[in-house]
């Protein structure tokens, strides 16, 4: 997607040659209008999937989903990090090793939301080491949901989440790949046009 590699090289920032900080528009102040952009980029790429739900995880994660679910017209769920004082039970969870936080947590969604009459897109803004998504995936399994793919806005493709995913049959669309970080510099993997 032109439009978000262009916002990536005008304003992210390579922090080492494998973490990219994108708080301009995605991690911290958000860019609403590209956030509809991706929302329908997402939306046209998995709109025969007959999706349901859309699953994602806080906080990141949260915006390019709403605008995809409000594009498809489907309520979107995001995993909590931590369990709330009105999130105790009833839960499906998964534990998830963060990758820029170097720890372990435990995420959760309520049983209420996912069920296995859905068929649910798996979304997030990054995609590293795969951890997220496997995580997001574990708790699609549980609830015996269908799964229709995972949606991520930047995956850095010298890392091996993407090879994790399709390895276990699920296709993974991403809108950014980043093919290395090397030398401060933002490199993409050049895009097959067919
Ligand atoms: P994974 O679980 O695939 O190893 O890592 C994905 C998660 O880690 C995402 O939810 C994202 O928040 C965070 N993450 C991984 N790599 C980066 C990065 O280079 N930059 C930022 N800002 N977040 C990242």
């Amino acid at each position: 997607m032109d439009l978000l590699k262009k916002k990536i090289q005008d304003e992210g920032k390579v922090l080492s040659e494998s973490v990219l900080k994108v708080d301009s528009f995605l991690n911290h102040q958000i860019d609403p209008i590209l956030m509809q952009k991706i929302g329908e980029e997402f939306a046209a790429r998995f709109a025969d999937a007959g999706i349901t739900k859309i699953l994602t995880i806080e906080s990141s994660g949260i915006a390019p989903a709403t605008m995809t679910g409000l594009v498809l017209g489907v309520p979107v769920i995001f995993a909590r990090k931590r369990k709330s004082l009105t999130l105790t039970d009833h839960l499906y969870s998964a534990e998830v090793y963060s990758f820029t936080k170097k720890e372990t947590s435990e995420i959760s969604v309520s049983k209420d939301f996912i069920t296995s009459d859905d068929v649910v897109l798996m979304m997030d803004d990054f995609l590293a080491n795969g951890q997220a998504a496997l995580g997001l995936l574990s708790i699609a399994e549980q609830a015996k949901a269908k799964v229709a793919g995972v949606g991520i806005v930047i995956e850095k493709g010298f890392q091996n989440g993407s090879s994790q995913i399709r390895e276990r049959g699920f296709n993974v669309e991403s809108l950014a790949i980043i093919e290395s970080l090397a030398d401060g510099q933002v490199t993409f993997k050049e895009e097959v046009v067919s």
